[in-house]
């Protein structure tokens, strides 16, 4: 594979429940030491930029602010350029990320991971919004992350409720829509065709990047189960984990 730059997924490719999975530090150094530049695109939602960051680094990966791409944020920036007032269908921790947004007699909706706060008064709020016109931004649209002992209920399926009740589409801001893939891009100065990404998740992280005109690599570590290959876009490849992709891409 001949790239000029690479975009990575964190849970599942180069951590795991809170631990380095193993090469991932190895793998990063290598691209540096290639001379690759690199970004790591998440979709999670219910932690901040800042808390991702300190997470990485206090796992020993040197990961700049400028490196890490959390759809969280790039949906609030979203939402600050188009002047949106939005509900926000988000988890308590990452409120902050939305601050300076008014919110007040909402036009919008932003629908994120919130857990527990996706009950039905919150949905149902979001669903009247969005009946009168409101657009929805979705954080992601994956069906389920890798929780600390099985696979967790993720905003996708929500997103397709609303999307369905409300007879509209959501603008899925995050993988794997392109937004997140096309400023991930242009950070590194780099056409989409030149870089690849690489991920656990074979719809948000694969099929999205190959879509938003990237090359994909799937790797058999995270969410990954048997047969995810069988889902695979024409181009795309499967390998056994990070340190096999990235010895593709070197
Ligand atoms: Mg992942």
């Amino acid at each position: 594979m001949s790239v000029r730059g690479v975009c990575l997924d964190i849970a599942g490719v180069l951590t795991d429940s809170g631990r380095l999975l193993p090469g991932a530090a190895e793998a990063l150094q290598a691209l540096d030491a290639a001379a690759l530049p690199w970004r790591l695109l998440t979709n999670t939602s219910r932690r901040p930029q800042t808390a991702i960051l300190a997470e990485l680094t206090s796992l020993g990966l040197p990961v700049q602010a400028e490196q890490l791409f959390a759809a969280p944020r790039v949906v609030a920036d979203a939402a600050r350029a188009r002047g949106l007032r939005p509900y926000l269908l988000v988890h308590p921790d990452i409120r902050a990320e939305f601050a300076g947004l008014d919110c007040r007699e909402p036009n919008a909706v932003v629908l994120c991971d919130a857990a527990e706060g996706l009950d039905y008064r919150s949905l149902d709020q979001a669903f009247a919004l969005l009946r009168a016109g409101a657009p929805l931004l979705a954080v992601g649209l994956n069906r389920y992350f890798q929780g600390r002992e099985r696979l967790e209920l993720d905003v996708g399926p929500f997103v397709k409720a609303l999307e369905y009740a409300a007879g509209m589409e959501a603008e899925i801001i995050g993988k794997p829509g392109r937004a997140m893939f096309e400023l991930a891009c242009a950070s590194m100065g780099l056409a989409a065709a030149d870089v690849a990404m690489v991920g656990d998740d074979v719809e948000a992280d694969v099929a999205g990047a190959v879509a938003a005109g990237l090359q994909g690599i799937l790797v058999r570590t995270g969410k990954y189960r048997d047969g995810d290959e069988q889902r695979l876009p024409p181009g795309a490849v499967c390998v056994d984990n990070i340190a096999a992709a990235v010895a593709l891409l070197v």
